[in-house]
């Protein structure tokens, strides 16, 4: 049997699984929890409006940045621009660490099975086996085979990870390019958005901060963020 790996020593990695990813905390300019006030329909002041909203309801604030992962693209619609994004669902399931002598190693970096597409990560007292890309509904039900189907991969493998195994389904926001949308939006020059980072948003969240960042406050972001402007899709 022929068998080859790559072993990075020291790859960057949560210690611990996050709950929520959200690109909201790295933009440093946000000190209020923007997206909750999208949810709650929020107005920008200047020079746009929310299609149907009353002007005596919702909630002023001086700048919105729309990061809401694929629910971005109602919120966007909503303003006219086009947002041909999907979700890419994808599955994990997840098992408690209970022996470190027997348990998968707490040193050993993220491993890809390659020839089941599935990647097991350690985390500080948690051990995950994640895979698939399922072209779906956001809020279509999980299909629970795909579970089932991750818990036989580590049973055939002969994996030292044990149930009971918590199960998990999430989105990845996905553009028909796979670049991201980050810009500002047409006709509102203090609503910004930054989403559809496909199966990288996590990598992608602190540049994207800094890019953001740097858009709201007026200065020349890194990279120029034409590219990632919504209007491609125009
Ligand atoms: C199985 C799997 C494994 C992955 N592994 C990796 C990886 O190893 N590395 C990596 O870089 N990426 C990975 N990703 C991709 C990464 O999870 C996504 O790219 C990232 O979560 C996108 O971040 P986001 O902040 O744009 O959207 P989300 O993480 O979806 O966050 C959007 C937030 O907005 C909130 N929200 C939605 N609508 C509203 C509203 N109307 N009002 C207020 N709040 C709202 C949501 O509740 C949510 O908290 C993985 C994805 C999956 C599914």
């Amino acid at each position: 049997m022929r068998c080859a790996a790559r072993r990075w020593p020291a790859p960057c990695a949560l210690p611990a699984p996050p709950r929520s990813l959200t690109l909201v905390p790295c933009a440093r300019r946000c000190t209020r929890p923007l997206p909750r006030a999208v949810a709650s329909g929020c107005r920008p002041r200047r020079p746009c409006a929310w299609p149907g909203e009353r002007r005596d309801r919702g909630v002023e604030v001086d700048q919105v940045l729309v990061c809401a992962g694929v629910r971005s693209r109602a919120i966007l619609e909503r303003l006219g621009h086009a947002v041909p994004m999907i979700a890419e669902r994808g599955y994990h399931i997840r098992a408690q660490i209970r022996d470190e002598q027997t348990g998968w190693p707490a040193d050993l970096p993220p491993v890809v099975f390659e020839e089941r597409s599935m990647i097991v990560t350690r985390y500080r007292d948690t051990v995950q086996a994640a895979s698939f890309v399922e072209l779906g509904h956001p809020d279509a039900p999980a299909d629970p085979r795909k579970w089932a189907r991750l818990e036989r991969h580590v049973a055939d493998l002969g994996l030292p990870i044990t149930g009971p195994y918590q199960r998990w389904m999430g989105c990845r926001p996905t553009l028909p390019d796979y670049l991201p949308a980050i810009g500002r939006a047409q006709g509102a020059d203090n609503l910004f958005y930054a989403f559809g980072h496909q199966h990288l948003g996590l990598t992608l969240a602190a540049v994207t901060a800094d890019l953001v960042t740097a858009l709201i406050d007026g200065a020349t972001p890194a990279v120029p963020l034409a590219p990632f402007d919504l209007a491609r899709f125009a």
